[in-house]
C-alpha cells in the first residue's frame, strides 16, 4: 500500500483547512514513524465534542493510518474530512498534489465561510449558462474528476452553509453522519435544489434523521452478502457468476444504498493482496463464467490496480464476461475519461451498469460519459431503484426511461428497495411499483422497459415482479387514451 509522506499529509490538511478558512491545525511528526500522526500535537482544538470516527485515532496517541477509534475534537468534521482524505489517499497512486499556496479558491468551495448570497446564485448561473467559471472554479478544475472528488461535501457545516441555515438547525444530522457519512460531489450538488426537502436528487444524497429510525425491521445486510463470501469482499451466490466488492468508497453516498453498512470505512480497501484472493477463488471455480466488479465504486480504486484486476480475471480461461457496476456516470461523470475507456476496452467483453434514478440526472455530462463508454464498445445498462419521493410515480419513471432510451442506455432492472437498515423512508410499496410497471407496459416502448425485481431477503435471489393483467374482453393491451408526448 502506498502511504503519503507526513509532509504531504500536512500539506493536504492545511489546504483543506485554508479552503474552509478555519483556524489552521498543525500536525507535527510523531516520533520516528513518518506514517503516523499524533493528535495531541494538533493545536487550536478545544475538546468539547466526542465524535466517533471509524478511521480516526485514539486521542493523544499515535495514529496508525486506517484504524478505528475516537476523535475528541471540536470542529471534528473538518478533521474527519482531512482524515478521510488521508484514508483514501493510498488508493490513488497518482493522486495530484494539492493546489499551490495562494491559488484562487473559487466561490463554490467557500461553503461555510464567505457571503452565503454569492454561493447558489453563482452555481445556478453557471448551470444555466453553461459557464462553468460561473461556479467560481476553473472549467479545468470542474471537469477534473479528482478535483470533484477532493471537493466533495463531507460535513454538517458544509451542508448548513449550502442551505443557508444555522449550523444548529442541522443538529439532528450529526448522529446520522456518525453512522452514515455524507459525500456529495460538487457536480451532483449543482443538479439539485438544496433548499427543497422534496427535491428528488437532494433526497438521494442529503442525510436524513429518518435513517436512524429502524422501525420497520430493516437490517444492515438483508441480502446476506457477508454470509456468501468465500473470500473477503467476493460474493459468490449464483453458480455461474460472482460479485467482487473492490472498495467501499463512493463519489456520492446514496442514502438508499443497500450496502450503506460498508460506509463505515472499517472495510479493507482495494489492495492488490485482497483482490488477488478474489482472483484465486475465481480461478479455482470453473463454473464461474462472469465476474461483476462492484463496490462502493470500482472506478475509485487506482486505474492501474483496476486494470490489473480486470486483466487477471480476463486471463482466467473460464471467465467469459466481465461487468462493472458504477454510479460514476451519474454522480461523477468526469471519471469517465478517454484513458479509462481505453483501459476498459482492452478487457472486453465488458458490460457496464449504472444507476440513474431520476430524469434530472441525465445531463450533458452524464450523457457524454455514457457515450464515451458506448463508443469504446462497452454496452451501458441502468439499474434503477424504486424510491419513494424520487421516482415512485408513473410520470417520473416514464420520463426517466424515455431519457435513458434517448442516450442509448438500456433500462435493465428496476429494483424494489431492499429492507436495509436506514432506508425505510425510501421504500415504496410493491403494489405501487406493480401499478407503475403495468401502466408503463401498456404505454411505452419495450426498449424502455426494465425488469421490476425484488431481491429476496436472506440471499435467496431475485424474483420478477410482473404486471399480471387479465384483460377484459375487447380491451387493448395498450392505453389508447394515454396522453401522447
Ligand atoms: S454509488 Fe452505489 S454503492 Fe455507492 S452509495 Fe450509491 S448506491 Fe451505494
Amino acid at each position: 500500500m502506498i502511504k503519503p509522506s507526513l509532509e504531504c499529509m500536512q500539506k493536504m490538511i492545511r489546504t483543506i483547512l485554508s479552503r474552509g478558512r478555519m483556524e489552521p491545525f498543525f500536525l507535527k511528526p510523531a516520533g520516528k514513524n513518518q506514517n503516523t500522526l499524533r493528535l495531541e500535537d494538533i493545536k487550536s482544538v478545544e475538546t468539547k465534542q466526542i465524535i466517533s470516527c471509524p478511521f480516526g485515532a485514539v486521542h493523544g496517541k499515535d495514529l496508525p493510518l486506517g484504524r478505528s477509534v475516537i476523535f475528541p475534537l471540536q470542529r471534528a468534521e473538518v478533521v474527519i474530512e482531512a482524515a478521510l482524505l488521508i484514508n483514501q489517499f493510498p488508493l490513488f497512486s497518482d493522486f495530484p498534489a494539492p493546489p499551490e499556496e495562494g491559488k484562487k479558491i473559487g466561490r463554490f468551495r467557500d461553503f461555510g465561510c464567505g457571503d452565503p448570497s454569492t454561493r447558489w446564485p453563482a452555481m445556478t448561473l453557471g448551470k444555466e449558462t453553461g459557464d462553468v467559471s460561473g461556479k467560481g472554479v476553473s472549467g479545468v478544475d470542474w471537469n477534473d474528476w479528482k478535483w470533484q472528488f477532493r471537493n466533495r461535501i463531507r460535513s454538517v457545516r458544509q451542508l448548513a452553509s449550502i442551505q443557508q441555515r444555522p449550523l444548529a438547525s442541522l443538529a439532528p444530522c450529526g448522529p446520522v453522519l456518525r453512522t452514515y457519512p455524507v459525500a456529495i460531489t460538487p457536480y451532483y450538488m449543482s443538479l439539485l435544489d438544496p433548499a427543497d426537502e422534496n427535491d428528488p436528487l437532494r433526497r438521494q444524497c442529503f442525510p436524513d434523521p429518518r435513517e436512524l429510525t429502524f422501525s420497520l425491521g430493516g437490517v444492515p445486510d438483508p441480502l446476506a452478502e457477508e454470509r456468501d463470501m468465500p473470500v473477503p469482499g467476493l460474493i459468490h451466490r449464483y453458480p455461474d457468476r460472482c460479485l467482487a466488492i473492490v472498495t467501499g468508497i463512493c463519489a456520492v453516498y446514496c442514502r438508499h444504498c443497500n450496502r450503506k453498512r460498508m460506509w463505515r470505512a472499517d472495510k479493507p480497501g482495494g489492495t492488490r493482496e485482497r483482490l488477488r484472493a478474489m482472483v484465486d477463488h475465481v480461478a479455482r471455480t470453473p463454473a464461474l463464467r462472469e465476474v461483476i466488479v462492484s463496490g462502493g465504486d470500482p472506478l475509485l480504486i487506482s486505474e492501474p490496480l483496476l486494470d490489473w484486476f480486470l486483466g487477471a480475471l480476463r486471463a482466467i480461461p473460464h471467465v467469459e464476461v466481465l461487468r462493472i457496476g458504477s454510479r460514476a456516470p451519474v454522480t461523477l461523470p468526469m471519471r469517465i475519461t478517454p484513458e479509462l475507456c481505453a483501459m476498459l476496452k482492452r478487457h472486453r467483453p465488458l458490460w457496464f451498469n449504472t444507476q440513474f434514478n431520476h430524469r434530472r440526472e441525465i445531463t450533458e455530462e452524464s450523457t457524454r460519459a455514457c457515450e464515451m463508454l458506448l463508443a469504446a464498445g462497452i454496452p451501458v445498462g441502468n439499474q434503477s431503484v424504486l424510491l419513494k419521493g424520487v421516482n415512485d410515480d408513473y410520470d417520473s419513471m416514464r420520463e426517466l426511461l424515455y431519457g435513458l432510451e434517448r442516450i442509448s442506455v438500456r433500462p435493465y432492472y428496476l429494483f424494489q428497495c431492499d429492507p436495509v437498515q436506514g432506508t425505510d423512508h425510501f421504500r415504496a410499496e410493491i403494489r405501487t411499483g406493480m401499478e407503475i410497471m403495468e401502466r408503463l407496459w401498456r404505454n411505452i416502448s419495450g426498449l424502455c422497459l426494465p425488469r421490476y425485481v425484488l431481491d429476496c431477503p436472506g440471499g435467496r435471489g431475485k424474483i420478477p415482479l410482473q404486471p399480471f393483467s387479465l384483460l377484459p374482453e375487447n380491451k387493448h393491451c395498450f392505453d389508447k387514451t394515454a396522453q401522447m408526448d
